[in-house]
């Protein structure tokens, strides 16, 4: 009885730290291409695995991340992500990436990833970047770390923290960032806060921004474009 009683609690507990466990998990198998049918399925952290004897080469493919994403926007910048949403093979592996593209003065705006760290490269033009820390101490501000990118640079934006970037030279801007998740994730700042729906209570925003709320309802009357694929 004792024993019985305490496989039960193990087994409550190993139930118990998976599901407090928020980050992409360590693989347990070679692969695990996602799969939208459960018939003949494993269930394994929120997808379906394919049957292995039914993968081939193509559930690890994706094609056409060499083209431009369309920057006609009023943010001048696109988002083309390829995560496990596109490319199924990326199941249980913990990364994804994505294409962004920037016409000149393009913006991606202020965001989060809240399931992943972004290392982003730029291919070609020039890019203004930068992320904030989380919250200090009291009496302290939230430090700004920025950088002026240039062709062939490297930058870090650390998981979840707020982070952009912008596009200061005068051409197109291309750059490829690798996140450590198949499912990012984002939180357009503007978007989340001015945007959402249905709107937030006008009162909290005039508070919380410590504006007039004429503010407030200038700016939740605007159209929040997401520049993000998917
Ligand atoms: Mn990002």
């Amino acid at each position: 009885m004792a024993l019985r009683l305490l496989l039960v609690t193990i087994a409550i507990m190993a139930l118990a730290s998976s599901f407090a466990n928020a980050s992409d998990p360590s693989p347990l198998q070679d692969f695990c291409v996602a799969f939208d049918d459960p018939k003949d399925a494993l269930f394994v952290n929120g997808k379906f695995c394919k049957n292995p004897n039914d993968v081939n080469a193509n559930d690890f493919f994706f094609r056409g991340l060499n083209k431009p994403g369309d920057t006609n926007n009023p943010l001048g910048s696109k988002v083309s992500a390829v995560n496990v949403a596109n490319l199924t093979g990326l199941n249980t592996l913990g990364i994804s990436l994505a294409r962004i593209d920037f016409a000149p003065y393009g913006l991606n705006p202020p965001h989060t990833h809240p399931r992943a760290t972004e290392v982003l490269t730029l291919l070609e033009g020039t890019l203004y970047v930068g992320f904030v820390l989380s919250n200090p101490p009291p009496g302290m501000k939230n430090k700004l770390f920025t950088k002026t990118l240039y062709a062939g640079d490297v930058f870090v934006f650390p998981q979840g923290l707020i982070h952009f970037q912008f596009n200061i030279g005068h051409s197109n801007a291309i750059a490829f960032a690798g996140l450590s998740s198949q499912n990012p994730g984002v939180i357009t700042i503007a978007n989340a806060v001015f945007g959402s729906d249905p709107p937030i209570n006008p009162d909290v925003l005039t508070k919380a921004f410590q504006v007039d709320n004429k503010v407030i309802e200038y700016l939740q009357s605007q159209f929040w474009y997401n520049n993000n694929n998917n």
